[in-house]
């Protein structure tokens, strides 16, 4: 059932102690929100949790296996094939289309050909409401349509676990609930688990669980 375990984790930059001890267990299937303010140490848990950064000390685990035992290399293919990010600005390439962009991570995993990924590609952008977008550069696309485009993109290895931070914090109030409503179609049709870092507080609402970050401790909200 759980499918992601952190356990005392710890991480400081330079004097500042950010993560002061985090546990928390990800089960399959779950939306789990964290909230907290500013400077609270959110962003740095997502990072630690995707394994983008190491803790000082304390274990992420992924099935009960310690990721951080993994080799970079070892890392680098664990994250394309279990993880999916979705980052506040996009991150899309601005020279590829929004089609290419959604691949991008299974040319760099390798599962299949270039015309099954495709394909699948295809079949993502339809599911986000953008089958007529797939040869439209970024740039011409709404922001709203970005965004959905590297979700799409977060989702085209078929990813354990999607990790979010502030997924919504650059979209107007109508395309953010509009990506909101994604994440839990996402969840019934393809059992996608998210954690989704938000100040959103409707989406931490109707998250499954709702997790307070306070001065690098999780608290109770
Ligand atoms: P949140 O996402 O809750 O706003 P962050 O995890 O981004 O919090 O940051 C927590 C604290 O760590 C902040 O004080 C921030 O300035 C500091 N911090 C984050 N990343 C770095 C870094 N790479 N180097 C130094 N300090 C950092
Ligand atoms: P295993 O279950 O042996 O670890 P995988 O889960 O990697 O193997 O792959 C199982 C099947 O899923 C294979 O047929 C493979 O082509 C397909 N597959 C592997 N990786 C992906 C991916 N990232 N996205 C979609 N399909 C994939």
């Amino acid at each position: 059932m759980s499918l992601l375990e952190v356990k005392g984790v710890k991480r400081s930059y330079g004097n500042l102690q950010v993560l002061r001890g985090i546990d928390m267990v990800i089960r399959r299937g779950e939306v789990v929100a964290i909230v907290g303010a500013s400077g609270a140490g959110k962003s740095t848990l997502l990072h630690v949790m995707g394994t983008l950064d190491k803790p000082d000390s304390g274990t992420v685990s992924f099935d009960n296996k310690n990721l951080f035992r993994l080799s970079e290399t070892e890392l680098a293919e664990f994250r394309n094939r279990h993880i999916g990010f979705v980052f506040q600005f996009h991150n899309l390439l601005a020279e590829f289309t929004a089609l290419e962009n959604v691949c991008m991570p299974a040319y760099i995993g390798k599962w299949g050909t270039e015309k099954e990924i495709r394909e699948k590609g295809k079949a993502l952008l339809g599911v986000l409401g953008l089958s007529d977008r797939g040869e439209h550069l970024p740039s011409q696309l709404s922001g709203g349509e970005q965004q959905r485009v590297a979700v799409a993109r977060a989702l085209i290895n078929s990813p354990d676990i999607v990790f979010a931070d502030e997924p919504s914090g650059n979209l107007d109030s109508h395309n953010a609930e509009e990506l909101h409503r994604l994440f839990f179609e996402l969840r019934k049709e393809m059992g996608c688990t998210f954690v989704i870092v938000t100040h959103n507080e409707q989406l931490a609402e109707m998250a499954d669980r709702r997790l307070m970050m306070k001065d690098g401790l999780l608290v109770d909200s």
